[in-house]
């Protein structure tokens, strides 16, 4: 590697190191760590953190639920921060180099090779084996990769996009805005169509707006708790059920009051147990559309009758996985306009120190926070 160290590039000499709360290996608590600053390779930069959040992929990475990660590991892989030095030349999509202090967002998503099958022939990039993930497939060997850091170390190709919003109204949105839009993307919804979002997570909430703006007339979602289905409803939600309170049949009877007893349209499961996949395609309407989002650590396996839920249905049912950058820019871009921003900005935060960061996952597995966000500064 061709080392550069911040102090050639004439900035002010440090005399404090950054500190990154790291979870040193599975079920493990989160300590915080004094790290070196990195050298800067070519095309490169360092970015310092203003936000990070914590969402329920971190709370799976702290039990060590996730496959081909690397501990000790650094999470937080949506961030928001100015950049305080750069080496050579980073440019955006448009073409503009980015200088230093710009606030800026980086899809978290590194190294998607655009050279392989999934890439070049099935174009599914979210599927290409080489790419790797800040915050979750780099690990603290790999140097400053998580943003629960006072800074984060923005590798060569590392994709910048510059931001107008204010960095909470960003975070509102976090990683759930670009999953949650892939997730819309992978639905179709039609005009006028009558959506059901399984989960009143992040993800569900972000998903309730886009379907929305997508043209769905009614979001109809089925969650917990109470102060989240309150927050489905402020998102724009038609109606909403609380899981804990009503079984299985009596969600089935809600869902077929509300389509004529036809089922949903589309259906976007983002609730995370495998039930609710094929509950899913139970209140989807024949010939309608399941998209599957809430799976990204395995759940777990669950039987279903391919005659009943499915073939008779003339079901389509498609999973979804990860973002690219395409849903991480459009994300962005609708935080930052002011017309489309209000409900991001008027969404309930919480904010947490990198030594609380053990406290936030405890509240994001609870569910006790809607969403919990890392403020290195605190
Ligand atoms: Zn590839
Ligand atoms: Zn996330």
């Amino acid at each position: 590697m061709v080392g550069f160290k911040l102090r050639n590039l004439g900035l002010p000499l440090r005399t404090t190191m950054p500190l990154v709360a790291t979870i040193p290996e599975p079920n493990a608590n989160v300590e915080v760590r004094e790290v070196p600053f990195p050298d800067l390779e070519l095309n490169s930069a360092l970015l310092e953190v203003e936000l990070s959040e914590v969402c329920g992929t971190d709370v799976h990475l702290q039990r060590g639920l996730l496959q081909g990660v690397p501990y000790p590991l650094v999470p937080g892989h949506v961030s928001i921060g100015r950049l305080s030095a750069i080496r050579g030349l980073m440019v955006d999509v448009n073409g503009r180099p980015f200088k230093e202090g710009d606030l800026v967002t980086y899809l978290d998503v590194h190294r998607t090779c655009n050279a392989c099958w999934y890439c070049l022939v099935a174009k599914a990039s979210t599927r290409c084996p080489y790419r790797k993930v800040y915050g979750i497939t780099y690990g603290l060997a790999d140097g400053l990769c998580g943003g629960w850091a006072t800074h984060v170390y923005l590798k060569p190709g590392t994709h910048c996009i510059g931001v107008d919003a204010r960095p909470k109204t960003f975070m509102a949105g976090g990683c759930a805005l670009p999953t949650a839009l892939h997730a819309v993307e992978r639905g179709e919804i039609r005009l006028g169509d009558t959506v059901l979002i399984l989960g009143s997570g992040p993800v569900g909430i972000n998903t309730i707006l886009l379907a929305r703006m997508s043209g769905a007339l009614r979001v109809l979602c089925i969650g917990a708790p109470e102060a989240r289905l309150e927050a489905a409803r402020q998102a724009g939600a038609y109606a909403t059920l609380n899981i804990e309170t009503n079984d299985e049949q009596a969600r089935m009877d809600w869902v077929m009051q509300h389509t004529s007893g036809r089922g949903a349209d589309v259906t976007i499961e983002v609730a995370g147990v495998a039930e609710a996949v094929v509950q899913a395609m139970q209140f989807t309407r024949d010939a309608g559309r399941v998209v599957v989002v809430g799976q990204y650590t395995d759940h777990g396996a669950i039987e279903f009758n391919p005659h009943s839920d499915l073939n008779k249905k003339h079901l389509e049912v498609r999973g979804c996985w990860g973002s690219d950058y395409s849903h991480f820019y459009r994300g962005v871009q609708i935080v930052s306009e002011p017309a489309t921003a209000t409900v991001w900005e008027a969404m309930d935060l919480t904010s947490f120190g990198l030594a609380e960061a053990n406290e936030a996952l405890a509240k994001v597995a609870s569910g006790e926070v809607l969403k919990a966000l890392i403020d290195p500064k605190r």
